[in-house]
């Protein structure tokens, strides 16, 4: 098969055995690789009804057809699982290296299923794999477990590995790989605690097939080309994704205090300018990537290296807890990613916190005697700290916001920012529809990055609904997790404009198959209906409930900055979601009819 290993690595934690299984081709047609085979393996393997954090929930790696080759950014691997913060589906991205070095040891997925007993660590080095005991690595941080793996495997080894917070089973727990890049929503951190699984280390010396290896060549030139060439390279090499924040300040869509507003008054001080004058040490690249947006920091105030802050981190765990010093925000960066949280839902969680304070839905008989207020940095570090051990507080916001409100009460779940139970990204929108509508219809929950259509609201204009909203919305849906199917990064698009056909082209090099753009949109808009199949048939009572936005939404106008006042209508949320259930082909409850899982060519798989 050309542009993949070939095979599959099954590993049982329960008895301890793996098992190589080989690729099916049917499989790799029908939904591509990462993302999507993923999906396939959740759906038809993992029974229904199974605890996330149970033995009978399984955790698939997977890489994609154009992974570890010499594509543009093509260095990205999707981890899936049954989430345990949302009940439903969880797919986590993450760049950086180990793709490239699981496809070089021979294998396009490896799927962990069952419990061990006690802690260990996966150890692939091409053909030998292992189960090692991990018991000394237990307890320990992320970032250090990954230096002593490498220190004691090799720097060859390419390791991913869970914190603290994993062990503990915070809900929102991530997977961190080379020093800072994270598969950081859903807990499929979480999921790995469960199992007692603490790391994996990879390191592979083959080569992958290449059907057509001239104009396969030929190609990824012309694709590199075009990425030196772009305008945009400068800048976006220069700051990455720490240049957005001034933009989102711009145009009010930066959270800011639990999101009561879109514009941070002290933003200035978090700028991509600010940032790499003050901590910037080095850039920082996944593999294969000539625009390398991971900037690798050092703050002196805290004496600690941390690669990032990138946007959304500044995003919620700056101007949203309203922290102005970038050197706490990379503080409070390093402690999530040594101690394994997601920082969006950490974040989040830490503002939610702040703001029941200040209203006196709780007090320091709640936090352990901690005074909660914006801005307050000491407090914000501390949080993190409790919510990774599960201490007091901690342990309430461990769970996110949807359950915290339910126990602190009052009118908090009002201001818990939240779709299906996932904490809210970095771009308030409420003076944004098809934003909006983004997250609420995420296959995974509030996250942006299946649907950054907020750039078409600024287009069209920002007032208002419309199809063409709902469209555009479903259009981005299918692109963006398109890449998570490839194995490659999106960003060489988004950022430097890169052409989508040369992805088509350089695929058919690869492959040998001919498949335009547009025939890779349909395979992504299959795994998109699979995906909401699996949510209609884990969770009791799914259905447009869950594709409600947070009531703040609606209820409340934003406070300050130039989207001060706005907010979008319950009816006009609604009315846009019928119109995207409509062109989706699902019923008015937001569920797939059988005509369009027929369509999608899914009857066999999604029987109910
Ligand atoms: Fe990684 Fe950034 Fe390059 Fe994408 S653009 S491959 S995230 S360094």
């Amino acid at each position: 098969m050309y542009g993949y290993a070939g095979r599959i690595l099954r590993v049982n934690l329960t008895d301890g055995t793996t098992k190589l299984e080989p690729y099916d081709p049917e499989i790799a047609r029908r939904f591509l690789g990462g993302r999507g085979f993923s999906a396939y393996i959740l759906y038809t393997e993992v029974p229904q009804g199974v605890d996330p954090l149970g033995p009978d929930n399984k955790v698939v790696i997977s890489t994609g057809p154009l992974s570890g080759t010499l594509v543009p950014g093509a260095g990205k691997t999707d981890i899936t699982t049954k989430s345990p913060q949302t009940g439903g589906y969880a797919s986590a991205s993450v760049g950086g290296l180990i793709c490239a070095e699981l496809k070089y040891a021979g294998y396009d997925a490896i799927i962990f299923e069952g419990t061990s007993v006690h802690p260990v660590y996966l150890f692939v080095d091409d053909d030998k794999v292992e189960l090692r005991a991990a018991a000394d690595l237990w307890g320990k941080g992320s970032l250090t477990v990954e230096e002593e793996l490498k220190k004691t495997l090799g720097e060859a080894f390419q390791i991913a590995t869970i914190g603290p917070a994993g062990e503990k089973l915070v809900s929102y727990a991530c997977i961190t790989h080379d020093f800072g890049r994270q598969a950081g929503r859903g807990g499929v951190g979480t999921v790995l605690g469960a199992k007692k699984l603490k790391a994996i280390a990879v390191r592979g010396t083959k080569s992958i097939p290449i059907a057509d290896v001239d104009a396969f060549r030929q190609q990824a030139r012309t694709m590199y080309k075009a990425c030196m060439e772009s305008d945009a390279l400068e800048v976006w090499q220069k700051y990455g994704t720490a240049g957005v924040t001034t933009w989102a300040n711009e145009i009010g869509a930066f959270p800011t205090r639990n999101f009561q507003s879109g514009f941070f008054e002290q933003h200035e001080s978090l700028s991509g300018e600010v940032m790499r004058e003050a901590i910037v040490v080095t850039d920082k690249a996944c593999f294969a990537c000539p625009c390398p947006c991971g900037k690798y920091s050092h703050s002196q105030k805290h004496n600690v290296f941390v690669e990032g802050p990138e946007y959304e981190t500044t995003a919620l765990l700056g101007g949203n807890c309203a922290l102005a010093d970038i050197e706490d925000v990379a503080y409070a960066n390093y402690l999530c990613d040594e101690l394994g949280l997601d920082t969006i839902s950490a974040g989040n969680c830490i503002a939610f916190a702040i703001e029941c304070f200040e209203r006196g839905i709780i007090s320091s008989n709640d936090t352990g005697g901690l005074e909660l207020s914006f801005g307050h940095s000491q407090a914000v570090f501390a949080l993190i700290k409790k919510i990774a051990a599960r201490e007091g507080i901690g342990d309430v916001l461990a769970h996110g916001v949807k359950h915290a409100a339910e126990v602190f009460g009052g009118d908090s779940a009002d201001f818990a920012i939240q779709v299906k139970g996932m904490e809210m990204s970095g771009y308030e929108s409420r003076n944004a529809p098809s934003m909006l509508l983004s997250y609420m219809t995420c296959d995974v929950g509030a996250h942006h990055n299946r649907s950054w259509s907020i750039t078409y609201d600024i287009q069209v204009g920002r007032d208002g609904i419309s199809a063409d909203k709902a469209a555009k919305v479903i259009e981005l849906q299918h692109i963006r997790p398109l890449f998570d199917c490839l194995g490659a990064c999106r960003l060489q698009w988004v950022e430097l404009n890169l052409n989508l056909d040369y992805y088509a082209q350089i695929l058919q090099a690869l492959t040998g198959e001919e498949r335009s753009w547009d025939d890779l949109l349909k395979i992504s808009e299959r795994v998109w209906n699979l995906t909401r199949a699996y949510w209609a048939r884990e969770v009791e009572d799914f259905g447009r409930a869950w594709d409600s936005p947070p009531p703040r939404t609606w209820k409340e106008k934003v406070t300050t900055g130039p989207t001060q006042g706005s907010s979008i209508s319950w009816e006009d949320n609604q009315k846009l979601l019928d119109m995207y259930y409509e062109q989706r082909g699902w019923d008015k409850n937001g569920i797939p009819t059988q005509a369009k899982l027929t369509e999608m060519d899914l009857a066999d798989i999604v029987t109910s």
